[in-house]
């Protein structure tokens, strides 16, 4: 088993039940919060846009 984002062996059973070593399985959390944070902001971009349009 080995790391799902730097390739590197995953050695210890937490690691390899969520598919990412300690470092990069943090990292992915903050990446799906900053997602999160983006969808938000693009669809009230849109939102916007079509308020202007009509
Ligand atoms: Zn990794």
């Amino acid at each position: 088993m080995y790391c799902a984002k730097c390739n590197r062996k995953l050695k210890d059973k937490k690691s390899i039940d969520r598919g990412y070593g300690p470092v990069c399985w943090s990292k992915k959390l903050e990446e799906d919060a900053e997602f999160e944070r983006n969808q938000v902001t693009i669809d009230e971009v849109m939102e916007g846009e079509g308020n202007a349009r009509d």
